[in-house]
């Protein structure tokens, strides 16, 4: 077909891929008009729809959907327009295309990457969340076995991990090398998503070998981590001791009571006895000031900073079974998989009280279809390899994949027909193209189901309007991870897994975060920890008086320094015992003063911890000049300081739409930072670790780089769809005129 070229311009396209390649919309509508194919692939395999949905040009999108194009046309890696739509967070292209036929959202790539998967990969979860509700399974499985949760945990991505383990994707789920999420997260190094991982239950998988006989321990000595090493060999060890793998998730607060117990014990045994003859009501004041501090301190661990919605990730040790090595065997991956499955059907019913019965039973079912794909595949590969199901004497059992003998039990349990191995290889082959297609019916009917029942599960407890956002595209307005819409100034907090209200920051002191419900313990916390240890000098000076001159009267120094160069730790040694921890309080007592002199100018102010580091765009427009160091006094007079440290103590937040909101329009979501919902990685980078084959090189997990596409562009147009992947609303303007460099090919 000659080219065709737009009038009196002089662009050419051969096909109208190529004229919607370059978002020439006008163009695209005047070659189908005369007569060009609506399916014509470019030199990528990429058709004008592929190119539609991924510009995000709505209408053109509309009008090759309203003329046939086809959304499950794939390109040279296999990816469809279903693909390009999820990556580019199109939610509107996405519902389009997969409105009379849901199993689209399952299309697999070369490598068997469903839109979840590479989702997962690229750290989109808002688009997860909302395939989620149309039933996806968030245990599908690529062609190597390997879960969404194994890819998040392999990239590092800790926020698709804190979602997929609150809808309780499962940590114990092996690829077909054996390897579990956390042996990924060790491999890798991800410090933080393997202590999300061990939090739910894996640390009972620290000793599981995979296929090649490494255990997340060993893969982490292997990388040199060391950090990581002595972690697990603690969890595990706490674990042993006391049934969870650590006391408080961070070093901070046991270094605060570990602080603590120093001063108690420096105080107990040398201050104390020295002047409470003297003295006595000095030493129960500090005694009392400490002992109100560590109550304080207490409460403000354990109070609940002002949770938005319940707990939603939840621990699955029971998931995980009595013996994770027992349960699993490396020839047979996804049949030793599968029974496991069946047997802990009754576990996992109660692995989440929230679920009903027939959601759960509906949960089950489409897992059991993502076992029974993996052993379709593998015998239809092992057909292509060895012409023949049995092969006879050339057949050889690659790899650790499935032995295939699960197959035939399996199809006639599903009456998919029967695989009979003495049938031509080109028969074999359409049985199995059978099954595979009727399987794919199946997990259809099932994931449509399922996500009715997902969704009427979510209406049942009012969440109406979160279902609505998400169904929608308004992810700004959302927490996927708590399923709930955000609040004037509320927060996901990353360590807690949880948004909180009018969050201040997460305090690694007290182990929990502070937020509207916990900011007045907070307080009463660091000014009562700010005068216990600013109490300690006056008895230190009582001490001195007391005890110290005292006894120097009656000692030379001469004794003195010969107490000292023999080390002999005797009772006058005491005073220079005093004097290092009156030395090391200092420090303590500068930061915790500045701590309270940090909460009291917010406190004055309204304002947050975070909202002054982060400078959230509420805060922009509050203080479009924020020069100097105290910019966030800007504009408040003494009345409007007692008005908000009123507000403070009585929790009225009635003022924070007038302080914040003065020019915003209503719909202006304030509460999501543009960092924190960011689709990271360019779209077109495939993300992917290692691709075909790269796993199966020995040892296994080396040489994983990340696969180069051609149309692997880094920056231009995936950066702009990187920076605002929801931009829904804004539509394809927020693209704008493509530069030379959107051009993914670099025309
Ligand atoms: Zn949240
Ligand atoms: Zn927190």
């Amino acid at each position: 077909m000659s080219s065709y070229a737009a009038s009196n311009q002089t662009p050419r396209f051969n096909t109208v891929a190529e004229a919607a390649q370059t978002q020439n919309a006008e163009a695209v509508i005047e070659m189908l008009n005369s007569g060009y194919n609506i399916n014509a692939q470019d030199m990528d395999g990429n058709t004008a729809l592929h190119w539609a949905v991924w510009f995000r040009l709505d209408s053109l999108a509309q009008q090759l959907m309203e003329r046939q194009a086809r959304p499950d046309l794939g390109n040279s890696s296999g990816e469809s327009p279903v693909h390009w739509a999820a990556k580019s967070s199109n939610v509107l292209a996405l519902d389009a295309m997969t409105k009379h036929d849901r199993g689209l959202i399952s299309q697999r790539d070369c490598d068997g990457f469903t839109p979840f998967i590479i989702s997962s990969q690229n750290d989109n979860t808002p688009i997860m969340e909302w395939m989620y509700l149309k039933g996806i399974s968030v245990e599908e499985q690529d062609d190597w076995g390997r879960t969404a949760l194994q890819w998040a945990c392999y990239k590092g991505h800790r926020r698709t991990v804190q979602w997929l383990l609150s809808r309780s994707a499962s940590v114990a789920h092996r690829d077909h090398e054996g390897m579990t999420a956390i042996h990924w997260a060790a491999l890798k190094g991800h410090e933080q998503v393997a202590e999300m991982l061990i939090d739910v239950g894996a640390v009972q998988l620290l000793d599981v070998p995979d296929a090649a006989g490494d255990t997340p321990i060993a893969l982490a000595q292997r990388k040199k981590n060391r950090y990581l090493v002595m972690c697990f060999h603690k969890c595990q060890l706490f674990f042993q001791i006391f049934g969870r793998p650590h006391l408080s998730h961070n070093h901070f607060a046991n270094l605060f009571v570990a602080f603590i117990l120093f001063n108690i014990c420096v105080f107990t045994f040398i201050v104390a006895p020295g002047i409470f003859e003297n003295h006595i009501f000095a030493v129960l004041v500090w005694a009392a000031m400490m002992g109100g501090s560590l109550a304080l301190w207490v409460k403000a661990c354990w109070s609940d900073p002002g949770w938005i919605g319940p707990k939603t990730i939840l621990p699955q040790h029971k998931r995980i079974g009595r013996d994770p090595i027992l349960t699993f065997d490396a020839d047979q991956p996804v049949e030793s998989q599968m029974i496991h499955a069946e047997e802990n059907e009754e576990l996992d019913h109660g692995s989440c009280e929230s679920m009903t019965d027939e959601l759960a039973r509906l949960e089950l079912e489409q897992n059991k279809f993502n076992y029974q794909r993996q052993l379709i595949t593998e015998a239809r590969r092992k057909l292509d390899e060895t012409g023949g199901f049995n092969g006879g004497p050339g057949y050889v059992l690659t790899g650790a994949g499935t032995g295939g003998t699960e197959l035939q039990p399996l199809m006639n349990e599903m009456d998919l027909g029967s695989v009979d191995a003495n049938q031509p290889q080109g028969v074999q082959q359409r049985q199995l193209e059978r099954a595979s297609f009727a399987l794919r019916e199946r997990a259809r009917a099932t994931g449509e189901n399922l996500g009715r029942e997902r969704i009427a599960n979510l209406l049942d407890k009012g969440r109406g309007e979160y279902v609505s956002l998400i169904d929608k595209g308004e992810f700004k307005q959302v927490c996927v991870v708590c399923r709930a819409r955000r609040e004037m100034r509320s927060h996901h907090c990353k360590e807690c897994g949880r948004c909180v209200q009018r969050l201040d920051h997460h305090c690694p002191w007290i182990d929990n975060c502070v937020g509207l419900g916990n900011q007045r313990t907070f307080y009463c916390f660091i000014v009562s920890l700010l005068f216990t240890i600013a109490d300690f000098y006056v008895v230190v000076v009582l001490y001195v008086f007391d005890e110290v001159i005292p006894s120097w009267t009656r000692s030379s120094i001469g004794q003195l320094w010969g107490q000292l160069t023999k080390f002999q730790f005797g009772p006058e040694l005491q005073p220079l015992i005093v004097l290092v921890t009156a030395a090391f309080d200092l420090i303590w007592l500068a930061f915790v003063g500045a701590l309270v002199a940090r909460h009291t100018s917010y406190m004055i102010v309204n304002v947050t911890t975070y909202e002054v580091l982060v400078r959230p765009a509420h805060m922009q427009r509050r203080f479009p000049k924020s020069r100097g160091r105290f910019w966030f006094f800007n504009g408040c007079g003494p009345l409007r300081a007692v008005r908000n440290c009123v507000a403070y103590w009585v929790l009225d937040t009635t003022h924070d739409a007038g302080d914040f909101l003065a020019q915003a329009t209503p719909m202006d979501s304030f509460v999501a930072t543009s960092g924190d919902m960011a689709v990271a990685g360019a779209p077109h980078n495939r993300g992917v670790a290692g691709g075909t084959g790269a796993y199966h090189a020995t040892p296994h997990y080396e040489g994983t780089p990340a696969r180069s596409y051609p149309q692997d562009i880094g920056g231009g147009s995936g950066g702009a769809h990187g920076a605002s992947p929801m931009g829904m609303g804004s539509g394809a303007g927020l693209y704008g005129p493509p530069p030379a460099a959107a051009s993914p090919f670099g025309r």
